[in-house]
């Protein structure tokens, strides 16, 4: 039986989709109205899709004019990752759900990139979706490097918010040239890893096919 990844549901599920497929698992859309312990404990492994900010609520700052909170999914999302990492179920965290994930663990989020950090790199390349917008180096000794390879990786890019404080028993593993966290893992989980960029935009191209393969092989049976 393939692996059962539940996927949290956004705008546009068709690549993430593609991706878990690709990799060999079976992908469900999670209901955001049902209790996130009955949600996760009908899963192998948990993947948190992309889509409008975090309430910056959750991490103690007021709401910047920039900000789009998407409260229902917060209601749901961040008791769900905090449950998948407290469970340690197999968690992939993909652009909103990398902030989701690092907020539910205790971290912050910078609000807005242009604003606040500059805009020695644009972040923000909407179209197409698997352009190759910026660069990201990688860390050596890594779960992405076991993956992906280290070094630099040229990676797609439409975010206007990033990993500011790195919540406790995290470690960035990939920034962009302006230091902004591309991904995050935390070590002693047997998979807990978000990356800032869309990995699953590429499926036709496999350019990112070893994340998915590793993290579907990690599912629960
Ligand atoms: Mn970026």
């Amino acid at each position: 039986m393939k692996p059962l990844i539940g996927i949290t549901r956004g705008e546009r599920l068709d690549d993430y989709v593609a991706s878990i497929e690709q990799a060999g698992g079976a992908a469900v859309v999670l209901d955001p109205a049902e209790d996130p312990a009955v949600a996760l404990a009908g899963v192998g492994a948990l993947l948190l899709t992309g889509g409008a900010d975090v309430d910056p609520a959750r991490y103690g700052q007021a709401v910047h004019p920039t900000t789009d909170i998407d409260a229902i999914r917060d209601r749901f999302e961040i008791p769900i990752a905090r449950a998948a990492v407290a469970g340690d179920v197999p968690l992939l965290a993909i652009c909103r759900g990398i902030q989701v994930l690092n907020v539910a663990a205790g971290g912050t989020l910078v609000q807005d990139l242009p604003s606040l950090v500059g805009g020695a790199v644009d972040h923000a390349i909407e179209t197409p979706k698997d352009a190759h917008a910026h660069d990201v180096r990688i860390t050596p000794d890594s779960r992405l490097t076991a993956m992906l390879g280290g070094g630099a990786r040229a990676v797609n890019s439409r975010h206007h918010q990033a990993i500011d404080v790195l919540a406790p028993t995290f470690v960035a593993t990939a920034a962009a040239a302006d230091g902004v966290i591309e991904a995050i893992e935390r070590p002693e989980a047997s998979f807990c890893l978000g990356v800032q960029w869309h990995p699953e935009n590429f499926w036709r191209s496999g350019e990112f096919a070893a994340l998915f393969e590793a993290f579907v092989r990690s599912a629960r049976r």
